[in-house]
């Protein structure tokens, strides 16, 4: 089960896909950029009202994972727990990156 984060990007708490429920959204999420730009193609619409109008299958199961109702499949590309890095030990947020030596949130370094 997708456990909440803060979100560095949103700046909000979010739900983050472990690996195992990342590998099936991923897929759904290619489906659902490429279904964008085909009904852009074909009618001609802006970005707002296309994400406005369709329903995308990696949100609902996004949102069937977690819980959340996201509506942006594009937010969902960096909604995921390996994007972030690692938990920090002291303060729970994720570290920000993979690469990070210590925690952007309370400064605690990397054990
Ligand atoms: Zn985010
Ligand atoms: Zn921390």
């Amino acid at each position: 089960m997708a456990k909440t984060y803060h979100c560095w990007r949103c700046d909000i708490p979010i739900p983050m896909l472990t690996d195992e429920e990342w590998d099936v959204v991923r897929p759904l999420l290619r489906i659902d950029i490429e279904y964008i730009k085909s009904y852009r193609e074909q009618s001609g619409v802006g970005l707002r009202e296309a994400m406005d109008t369709l329903r995308f299958k990696a949100c609902e199961k996004y949102f069937e994972l977690t819980g959340f109702k996201e509506t942006n499949p594009n937010a969902l590309w960096h909604h995921y727990l390996s994007h972030y890095g690692p938990e920090c030990s002291s303060c729970g947020h994720l570290l920000r990156t993979t690469e990070a030596v210590y925690c952007a949130n309370c400064g605690k370094e990397k054990s």
